[in-house]
């Protein structure tokens, strides 16, 4: 369904009065805003309802995405061009005297998530409707998403971020598909006359879940499929009831706030109730539906994939086997063929503190029937393997172990598919990570290298790039981004590179009058923008750009004719509230910023810019503008990475480890168009070998290291000396967990090669270019078609 811009400003000045009362001239951008989204809800709305009914009268098969995170961001455009409107709604709007960006900035970014592994699991949903997959996603709708970060004095501060505060124009309750979560209570099992055993509950809670649904939709194809995200409900009543009940603060709070890491497990127990939450919930309801199909049980894995991402909801496996044994009295035996058929898991890290354990006693006091099926599903790996393999390696890889379930092995058993991220990734899964399972399963595991929703990361967040692309190559590449390689045939056409040139030019424009606005630092759009935004971890270094940029301040200082290209180093990041060292990092970053924007001496010749609150709304505006992308965690630790791909589509040069994705972006680009340095992850691996990686050693013995690192405890950067002892110790006494300074000199060549290289302009131009060109290969929508044919077996969408 479309419309003509003439029949769109009638329909629209239409739905402002019937809502509001109100003529264009008095109305406020926030209530032109929610006009325009209702126009847009109620465009997709009879697809949403075709496509969910032609999922069942068709009966196809369907994947459930369980994931605790996701990361849409504004949902406003993206949905304005999959509907094939916006370039309408624009100037219609603008004929009514209305910026459309003006009415984008009323929607918050819905921040459901931590970063990566929440912007993936968006990306995905994406893409699903956009390739016409019958995909659905499962999680939690947090009435807090992730924190709003502030600075004061140069701390990281965290503002709650009370995103519904406004209302939530694309979600649609859905009271009647509400069902109940039981916590608590104890569980006897008792013998039944046909030697089954059933489940007699005593006590506990029941918690009610509400499902609160969003439509997402596909480009230019009808197809809407549905984010499902749950709402725990607690009544006063219900509250009367929790008295006396341990975890009754938790039970209240369910759905409040996201959990605000994404890698360090404390062990709360409000984690885990979450996690049982959204899990237990999401399967009700599929199962549910499943029995709307009136088709056997032990069918349902060819008309359901359940996919497990990341090990927070790995009770899936539990709670489906909890349905079939439980309420349906399957056997054991066959329950547990239909489970492992169904489901499928994917592995997002290797950093052994972000595999999730939990107490046996705290999973018993929380949801005892799933802790009894998993001490079952225990018994039996390990009955089924004793004398087959030796018993270290079935004690290694069972799931309970000295009082402790490991999810990762709860979601590797109970699963057909164990996938990793990036090549890398997926062979360090097979040959250090999960190698005892990758012996007992070696069917079970494949790579599937992670992707970007590439109509998002260009069209929608780059629109002058995407009318250039349009001019030279036409525009099939909107449909199909393999379709960028036809720039290559354009390398050598100076009119095409100074046009790239200029749409680059504008973009830093535009974002250097963003910083202006926000940090007061003037910074020059013909600098080289050199730009890491992503979480603030210790293994993605951002302690070692910094100190790169003190290196630079001391040379300059030493020698401020030193002929360098003027250069801004930015920084998008926020750190998990509880990290100590990364809220240092912060903290140091933005002194050395004070200190090096302020000094004349300088002549703007560096500048540092650290952006408050990085979401995916600011990647949208930073990505676009970004000379130099920085991806360079220590070789072996970044699983995958995402905006390393943003920033390619978008034509920065990355500069790079050999680490997850930037090796794959290596290969797509070739050697002379990308920056790499630093260690390589079987040289990381043999300093493990051997043990002996000496940092104190580089630090006395290379004076331009011992100089940088000094600079932290020596009173040039001011304002931060218990923070510059605690990264001097990190670095020299705890021997430089993340190889900083093993990798430092070889940075900076890496650097310097960047602003020798940036001199020439054609030669620049030329490689920026080529990662356009080849920015096709991490599409999520072939991500996606990937997983659908490998791991869940779904065909696109039948029209009935
Ligand atoms: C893409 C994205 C990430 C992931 O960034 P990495 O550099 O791959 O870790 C995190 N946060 C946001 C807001 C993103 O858009």
């Amino acid at each position: 369904m479309t419309f003509t811009k003439k029949e769109f400003k009638i329909e629209f000045k239409e739905r402002l009065q019937e809502r509001f009362a109100l003529s264009v001239s008095d109305a406020s951008s926030k209530e032109l805003y929610e006009t325009l989204g209702k126009l847009v809800t109620s465009h997709y709305s009879g697809n949403w309802k075709n496509t969910r009914q032609g999922y069942l009268s068709e009966k196809q098969k369907q994947v459930f995405y369980f994931s605790i995170e996701f990361l849409p961001g504004r949902m406003l455009k993206s949905n304005l061009l999959n509907l094939g409107i916006l370039d309408v709604v624009e100037e219609g709007l603008s004929d009514l005297g209305i910026d459309l960006e003006d009415l984008v900035q009323e929607e918050p970014d819905m921040a459901l998530g931590n970063g990566g592994l929440g912007r993936l699991a968006s990306c995905f949903m994406d893409s699903l409707a956009s390739i016409g997959m019958p995909g659905n996603g499962n999680g939690i709708r947090y009435e807090y998403g992730l924190f709003k970060q502030r600075f004061v004095d140069g701390y990281q501060v965290e503002l709650p971020d009370e995103w519904l505060n406004r209302g939530n124009i694309w979600e649609v309750r859905r009271e009647s598909k509400a069902v109940n979560v039981h916590f608590g209570g104890k569980v006897d099992l008792i013998e039944e006359a046909n030697g089954q055993l059933k489940p007699i509950y005593r006590g506990g809670y029941s918690i009610k879940a509400i499902p609160y649904d969003t439509g997402m939709t596909g480009f230019e194809n009808d197809t809407v499929n549905t984010m499902r995200l749950w709402s725990a409900e607690v009544t006063q009543e219900d509250k009367a009831k929790f008295q006396n009940f341990e975890g009754r603060q938790e039970l209240e709070n369910l759905t409040s706030v996201l959990y605000p890491d994404d890698s360090n497990e404390q062990g709360r127990r409000f984690r885990l109730s979450q996690e049982y939450f959204f899990v237990s919930a999401g399967m009700q309801s599929i199962f549910n539906y499943y029995k709307t199909l009136k088709l056997p049980m032990i069918d349902m894995n060819k008309y359901i994939a359940i996919h497990i991402n990341d090990t927070h909801p790995a009770m899936c496996v539990a709670e489906l086997m909890r349905l079939l044994v439980d309420e349906e009295n399957m056997s054991w035996e066959k329950a547990w063929d239909v489970t492992s058929k169904v489901m499928s898991y994917t592995n997002h890290t290797i950093m052994s503190e972000a595999l999730e354990k939990w107490q046996s006693s705290l999973m018993k006091e929380v949801c005892p029937r799933i802790f009894q099926i998993i001490e079952e599903i225990d018994r039996r790996y390990v009955e089924e393997w004793q004398g087959v393999f030796d018993d270290d390696l079935i004690k290694r890889t069972r799931i309970i172990r000295h009082d402790q379930i490991h999810m990762a092995h709860l979601a590797i058993i109970g699963s057909h598919s164990v996938n990793g991220v990036a090549k890398l990734h997926s062979d360090l899964l097979k040959s250090v990570v999960l190698k005892d399972f990758y012996a007992i399963y070696p069917e079970r595991f494949n790579n599937k290298t992670n992707g970007i929703a590439q109509r998002r990361w260009s069209q929608l967040s780059n629109p002058m790039l995407s009318k250039t692309l349009d001019e030279y190559i036409g525009k099939s590449w909107r449909k199909d981004t393999t379709n960028l390689r036809l720039l290559l045939n354009h390398q050598d056409n100076n009119k095409l590179l100074s046009d790239l040139e200029q749409t680059k030019f504008e973009n830093k424009k535009k974002l250097a009058a963003y910083i202006k606005e926000h940090n007061d630092v003037t910074v020059s759009p013909n600098a080289i923008f050199d730009i890491q935004i992503k979480r603030l971890h210790a293994y993605k270094r951002q302690l070692m750009n910094l100190m790169h940029i003190i290196k630079l301040y001391l040379d300059l200082k030493e020698n401020p004719e030193l002929d360098i290209t003027p250069r801004v180093f930015m920084f998008g990041a926020k750190a998990a509230p509880s990290y100590h060292f990364a809220k240092s990092v912060i903290k140091l970053i933005n002194e050395t910023a004070n200190l090096i924007n302020n000094d004349l001496d300088i002549q703007d010749k560096i500048k540092v810019v650290f952006l408050e609150n990085y979401n995916v709304s600011l990647a949208e505006l930073i990505i676009p503008a970004a000379d130099v992308s920085e991806q360079i965690s220590l070789a072996s630790k970044e699983a995958s990475g995402t905006s390393n791909m943003k920033f390619m589509l978008n034509g920065a040069i990355t500069l790079a480890t050999l680490d997850g994705a930037n090796i794959e972006i290596r290969d797509a680009v070739g050697e002379e168009n990308i920056a790499i340095f630093g260690l390589t992850e079987s040289e990381v691996y043999r300093y493990y070998n051997e043990q002996n990686y000496n940092s104190a050693d580089i630090y006395h013995n290379n004076p331009v290291i011992n100089r940088v690192v000094n600079a932290f405890v020596d009173g040039t950067i001011p304002n931060c000396c218990m923070e510059g002892q605690e990264i001097f110790d990190s670095l020299i006494t705890y021997n430089d967990e993340f190889f900083v300074l093993r990798d430092f000199m070889s940075y900076c060549d890496a650097q310097a090669w960047i602003d020798a290289s940036y001199k020439d302009t054609k030669k620049w131009g030329k490689m920026s270019l080529n990662n356009i060109a080849h920015a096709g290969h991490f599409s999520a929508d072939d991500t996606v078609r990937k997983y659908s044919e490998d791991i869940w077996q779904i065909e696109p969408i039948r029209k009935g």
